[in-house]
């Protein structure tokens, strides 16, 4: 049923999946294991927050293979068979994974299987990565390419949707595949497109496109390289002036912390401003082995964001998101987006609605540290951006003042600047400092003033 293929002429490794994962291979060769011996951060009071997520059945894989990230590559559980023997399934996960192979393939590492709890069929972690019946299924409003990436791409692989910024998307392939995939058209191979990126293409119009300040790659997983592959495109990227700023979105160190070597990283640390993008969406996600992880990344000066996606059953809870965001910047990792999920063929059930993200949003803002505090956005169907979606702080506006509430539902009013609220002379004529007041009496009588229209929410100017 897998279909991923070797990927061999960008360095990708080839997958040897073996049924139950337990392969032993390469065991004199290891130069991608990473050193996990007991850091400084070990001893630190958050360390019972972050617990491993250990070794499950591979108890007995020796740690030079464990913590070898090719190796967690070629024993991913990518067959029903293979993920049949590890746990049992629903009857909709078994028919899921038995199709899997039309639409977007099956793939989990050894390392994030550990997460899933097998005797929950609603465990957060497995609704992510075990494809169910309901993939097959369409409604009529849900897009193979919901962000349409496909109308802006002016070299194949490159997209060009926004005025000074690109996306590359420069592999197919991911370490695991997320059911909820917004790309599950061309990712990991199965699906009815299939990406053919044109490198020196893409690279040319960036040359030539000199509005181009900003680069993201993604895919895919751009970190699935070898590191000398993902260093040429990085290096002819860095190389063109105009390119002020790099960006790489991946799933990597959640799905596989072991990538995260010292070297890939001493690597990326040539080519700054790099900033990367990481997507964690439950607090489970967030092991030891992760924020080791994180933090290799942090102390070689790349500034991490986290991408999460609001998820039925996941993370479409207030608590859970909370956590996530406080776990988030232990990591040293600043929560940056939280997205609706889009509107992607095969995901109905595992959207949740708009109300429920913006309750999430006004669950964490003024009630935790402002850092934690994601932006809710859209991605505007059809390629329209991004758009933020959140609670309503504004409850009237007009020339003279702003009336607002605070995260406790109480109203202030703030004198808007304008002509004529310029002072004359120093210290008379200033406006007024801000001061509580009651809902009712200040709406009326901002809009009263103005225009008076008793809505809710005004803008008046
Ligand atoms: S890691 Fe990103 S690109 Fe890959 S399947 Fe998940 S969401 Fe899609």
């Amino acid at each position: 049923m897998q279909t991923d293929e070797p990927g061999g002429q960008w360095g990708i490794p080839s997958v040897e999946a073996s049924p139950l994962g337990v392969k032993l291979s390469h065991p004199s060769q290891h130069p991608n294991r990473v050193n996990l011996e007991p850091s400084p951060l070990q001893s630190s009071a958050v360390d019972e927050q972050f617990p491993s997520a250990g070794r499950g059945i591979w108890a007995r894989v020796p740690d030079v293979d464990w913590n070898d990230w090719r190796w967690q590559l070629r024993n991913r559980i990518t067959s029903l068979e293979a993920l049949e023997a590890l746990m049992p399934l629903t009857p909709t996960e078994r028919a899921g994974v038995s199709q899997a192979g039309q639409h977007l393939a099956m793939a989990i590492t050894p390392y994030f299987f550990n997460l899933i709890n097998v005797s929950d069929p609603n465990c957060p972690i497995r609704s992510q990565v075990i494809p169910r019946a309901e993939e097959m299924v369409t409604a009529p409003w849900e897009m193979a390419d919901p962000c349409g990436e496909d109308e802006h791409m002016p070299v194949p692989g490159l997209v060009h949707r926004y005025p000074d910024r690109v996306l590359f998307l420069v592999t197919d392939r991911c370490a695991a595949y997320c059911r909820y995939c917004t790309r599950s058209r061309v990712v990991s191979g199965a699906g009815e497109q299939h990406l053919h990126t044109e490198f020196t293409e893409a690279i040319n119009y960036i040359r030539e496109h000199t509005e181009v300040r900003d680069v993201l790659l993604s895919g895919g997983d751009p970190l699935l390289f070898s590191d000398e592959r993902l260093e040429q495109v990085l290096s002819q990227l860095r190389a063109i002036k105009h390119v002020e700023f790099l960006r790489i979105g991946t799933r990597i160190p959640i799905f596989l912390p072991q990538r995260i070597t010292p070297e890939l990283c001493a690597m990326l640390r040539k080519y700054h401003p790099l900033w990367m993008s990481i997507h964690a969406n439950h607090p489970k996600e967030a092991t030891r082995e992760v924020r080791e992880a994180c933090g290799r990344l942090a102390d070689a000066g790349i500034p991490l964001g986290n991408q999460s996606v609001l998820l039925r059953g996941v993370n479409d809870d207030a608590a859970v998101m909370k956590k996530l965001m406080h776990k988030l910047l232990m990591m040293r990792v600043r929560p940056y987006y939280i997205y609706q999920c889009d509107p992607v063929k095969g995901t109905h059930h595992l959207r949740t609605t708009v109300s429920k993200g913006v309750e999430i949003i006004e669950a964490l803002r003024g009630h935790t540290t402002g850092y934690a505090v994601p932006q809710y956005v859209i991605d505007a169907p059809g390629g329209g951006g991004k758009v933020p979606i959140g609670p309503e702080y504004v409850l009237a506006h007009d020339k003279q003042r702003v009336i607002i509430r605070n995260y406790e539902g109480k109203v202030f009013e703030y004198p808007e600047l304008n002509d004529t609220s310029t002072p004359a002379k120093s210290g008379s004529g200033a406006p007024p400092s801000p001061r509580p007041l009651g809902v009712e009496a200040a709406v009326k009588s901002c809009c009263t003033t103005q225009e008076g229209n008793g809505h809710d929410r005004q803008t008046l100017d």
